[in-house]
């Protein structure tokens, strides 16, 4: 059994309902005809010697290559794993020798994106090598490059569509007899590199799918959002478990297509995919709906099918939960997960109170068992706060090449921990305080930077905002607050002001910097280790 076996048993209900539509490149697949594709591209990897547990590497945006690939491998065992579209060249170089990747796929270019110079960065002398066996002294396991996107052949490399021609019918032969044990890793997904170097994180067929299973039975439990006509906007990177696992894979599971709007994020294609298309459940970051809110093209649009959305992968604001709630027609529901969770762990639901959607991440999934701990591993009571630790058919295989990293991840129990603070709240939900490593201490007083941003994004000229610690020798730490405005008319007196109305004296900003943009991952989160290093600049 494999994750494949989703699109095998949609096929055998009715072969021509749509799985994907990706609006940029104008290419949509049924069902049937992705079952073929990933036939052909299976096929063809076999003949370029691909077996059943090689690792093969995707790097790049959304894309149809990219979505067909991930079902090609699955089909056959191999082993895919995601790369960051945004990975620099010196990035893809620990990632492939991280995993030992025997063969890497990508787009040449793609937009302002050249994968080929980063490529080249890699391989210098691409061109001269022999394409069947590529000799790359830093990642010695790596034979082989695919390019799609990418009409003209290209020294060294092969091209997609000798990939798709490749494949004998004996080769597809070998595809169908290969049988996939559940339990094999069909996953090797980065971590987001929120809070430093990413993370390889080994995902087992039986994780997905039954994080997949898990989050539609709590999503049709709760609200009939799967029906018929239904089709899910899916703006976030494929590249990551949201994606994949919270849109694609739910979709195969339901056979209801998902929709790619562009291969990069912009909220004015989302927008227009939406209206299009009429989506009616829609996932993203905070980031993402943040935008599509203040997209001012939202009006000139029929959005009206939303009728429901999943908010995750970074702390949502109440501000923000309100605002998409009133202004897109819809009810937002709050995901909460990670990568070495397979997806989603908890989540709210529609209906549920403003207090609930605003303040937690409601409950666990069904196979899910969660709770919070102190240092010594106790586990605390309700309303106090500690460590959220995890336990389930969720939970990854491991980091790559990584067994003490993995071992130092689990409690003596077995649970796994996140490393998020969270505190479970007296009618039984879990809010999530913030990360372990991003909590202050300012003269011995914990604070909660979340706590202070969601304040601050209430005041009616503030855009976004993010809270850290900087270094102080008389209190240990400072807090510095980032705010993105959405126009000059306020001063950081105004927003001291505004401050002492709502927070303890002590979690009043010492440092305030108006700022335009933030670091932040491919997904939109906010890096904060990287905003730390520039306080020691900004604040010295
Ligand atoms: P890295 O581990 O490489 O630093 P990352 O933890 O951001 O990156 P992911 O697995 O993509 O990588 O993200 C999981 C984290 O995202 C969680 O541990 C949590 O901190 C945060 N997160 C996800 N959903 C929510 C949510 N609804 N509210 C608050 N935080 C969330
Ligand atoms: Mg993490």
């Amino acid at each position: 059994a494999s994750i494949y076996d989703l699109i095998q048993s949609a096929c055998e209900k009715n072969d021509s309902k749509l799985i994907a539509s990706f609006e940029m490149h104008k290419k949509a697949f049924t069902f049937g005809e992705m079952h073929l594709e990933a036939g052909k591209i299976a096929a063809g990897l076999v003949n370029l010697g691909i077996a059943p547990g090689d690792r093969v590497a995707v790097w790049g945006p959304n894309q149809p290559e990219w979505l067909v690939m991930k079902w090609a491998c699955a089909r056959a065992g191999f082993e895919m794993v995601n790369i960051n579209p945004l990975y620099t060249s010196r990035e893809l170089e620990y990632a492939l020798e991280k995993v030992d990747a025997k063969m890497l796929v990508c787009p040449k270019t793609i937009g302002p994106l050249n994968y080929h110079a980063k490529v080249q960065e890699l391989i210098p002398n691409l061109a001269e090598q022999d394409r069947f066996s590529l000799k790359v002294p830093s990642v010695p396991t790596l034979k082989k490059i695919v390019y799609y996107s990418c009409p003209e052949a290209e020294a060294g490399t092969f091209q997609w569509s000798e990939l798709e021609q490749a494949g004998s019918d004996k080769d597809l032969k070998t595809v169908n007899e290969i049988i996939v044990d559940p339990h094999s890793i069909a996953n090797i997904q980065f971590t987001s590199g929120t809070t430093g170097m990413p993370k390889a994180a080994s995902l087992s067929h039986f994780n997905l799918i039954n994080n997949a299973i898990s989050l539609t039975a709590s999503l049709n439990a709760l609200l009939p959002s799967v029906h018929e006509n239904s089709s899910f906007l899916n703006c976030l990177p494929l590249y990551h478990v949201f994606s994949f696992v919270g849109g694609s894979l739910i979709g195969a599971h339901n056979a209801v297509p998902n929709i790619y709007p562009a291969p990069g994020f912009n909220s004015a294609a989302a927008i227009k995919a939406c209206a299009d298309k009429k989506c009616t459940y829609l996932i993203g970051t905070p980031t993402m709906f943040t935008d599509i809110v203040n997209d001012p093209i939202r009006l000139d649009h029929d959005i009206s099918s939303l009728d429901f959305a999943i908010v995750g992968g970074a702390p949502a604001t109440p501000a923000l939960v309100r605002k998409a709630n009133t202004e897109l027609g819809l009810q937002m529901a709050v995901g909460y997960g990670m990568t070495e969770n397979s997806c989603a762990t908890f989540l709210t639901y529609p209906g549920s109170s403003e207090d609930v959607t605003c303040n937690s991440v409601g409950f666990p999934i069904p196979g899910v068992e969660a709770k919070v701990i102190d240092e010594n591993e106790k586990t605390l009571e309700r309303g106090q706060i500690g460590e959220l630790v995890t336990k389930g058919f969720v939970l990854f295989m491991g980091y790559v090449k990584d067994e003490e990293k993995t071992k130092e991840s689990y409690t003596k129990d077995g649970y796994w921990k996140t490393g998020d603070l969270a505190v479970v709240r007296e009618d039984g939900t879990l809010q999530i305080s913030g990360r372990s490593k991003d909590m202050l201490i300012r003269g011995g007083e914990n604070i909660q930077p979340t706590e202070i941003e969601n304040f601050i994004t209430t005041h009616e000229k503030v855009l976004d905002c993010y809270v850290i610690g900087v270094p102080s020798s008389r209190l240990g730490e400072e807090v510095a607050a980032y705010i993105q405005l959405k126009d000059d008319s306020v001063t950081k007196e105004d927003i001291i002001a505004f401050c002492k109305d709502g927070l303890a004296r002590y979690k009043l900003p010492k440092y305030i910097k108006f700022t335009e943009e933030f670091p932040k991952t491919v997904t939109g989160k906010i890096q904060k280790y990287l905003l730390r290093d520039q306080a020691m600049e900004d604040f010295p």
